[in-house]
């Protein structure tokens, strides 16, 4: 089963771009995914329920919502995740430094709730290597997939060395290898880590150059790795639903 453990309903780019339920499947169908894990961001976390729960209800079978965390003093949303999971169905949370500060006294009441539950956090970090690693070693109950492997297009081997580093050290520490471009980094965490804790995913949809081609690249990144089958299965899909319990 292949799994894409990563897509937006909604972006966290200047216009917020957001894609129906439908246009994800058909991309699936284009391009041969079983299943989908979908969020949105650049939105409150009551939003990103209410629109990852319509989605899931028009095709419960194909996608698997997660949970979108914007923590903050304003409002604390722990009960709003604690709800989605427990009552809704939501198998993961969506985390974006880019919104929400990964300061301990924000995040870590998350990262807790996290690992309570049992559901993984999907970190989109920037880079920031220093709280995913306090993270990491607090919370070891905690499963924490960091995106794009550290960074989004990094081009910086040593950071994305730090990170397989750290997934090294930590095994609940997850890569996540969409907008991975430093391609034989993936390979090279497979090798290092074991295939179990590398994790496809397309961070979708985009339209350059189109939304199906787009997806079919990044899964023909991983294929062209011509890793052993146990592996690629693995990293296709097999970890996620692991990870998901589905
Ligand atoms: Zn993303």
């Amino acid at each position: 089963m292949i799994i894409d453990s990563h897509s937006h309903l909604k972006h966290g780019d200047a216009k917020g771009t957001e894609y129906s339920a439908e246009a994800i499947v058909k991309i699936m169908d284009a391009v041969g995914i079983d299943k989908s894990v979908v969020f949105a961001m650049s939105t409150t976390t009551d939003r990103s329920i209410k629109m990852a729960k319509e989605a899931v209800d028009r095709f419960p079978d194909r996608l698997i919502p997660y949970v979108y965390a914007l923590p903050s003093y304003e409002s604390v949303v722990l009960d709003r995740i604690d709800e989605a999971v427990s009552q809704l169905g939501f198998r993961g949370i969506k985390i974006h430094a880019g919104e929400c500060t990964l300061a301990e006294y924000v995040i870590d009441p998350v990262i807790e709730l996290a690992g309570k539950l049992g559901v993984p956090c999907l970190i989109d970090c920037l880079g920031r290597y220093d709280p995913i690693e306090r993270m990491a070693e607090k919370f070891r109950q905690a499963k924490i997939i960091v995106a794009h492997f550290g960074r989004y297009l990094c081009r910086e081997e040593s950071l994305i060395d730090r990170f397989i580093r750290l997934a090294e050290e930590h095994n609940n520490v997850y890569l996540d290898a969409s907008g991975v471009i430093i391609v034989n980094k993936i390979r090279e965490a497979a090798d290092r880590l074991g295939s179990g804790r590398v994790i496809f995913g397309i961070d979708g949809p985009h339209e350059e150059p189109d939304t199906i081609t787009f997806a079919r690249n990044e899964l023909d990144k991983i294929r062209a790795l011509n890793l052993n089958p146990r592996d690629e299965s693995a990293i296709l899909g097999g970890n996620i639903a692991d990870l998901l319990e589905i």
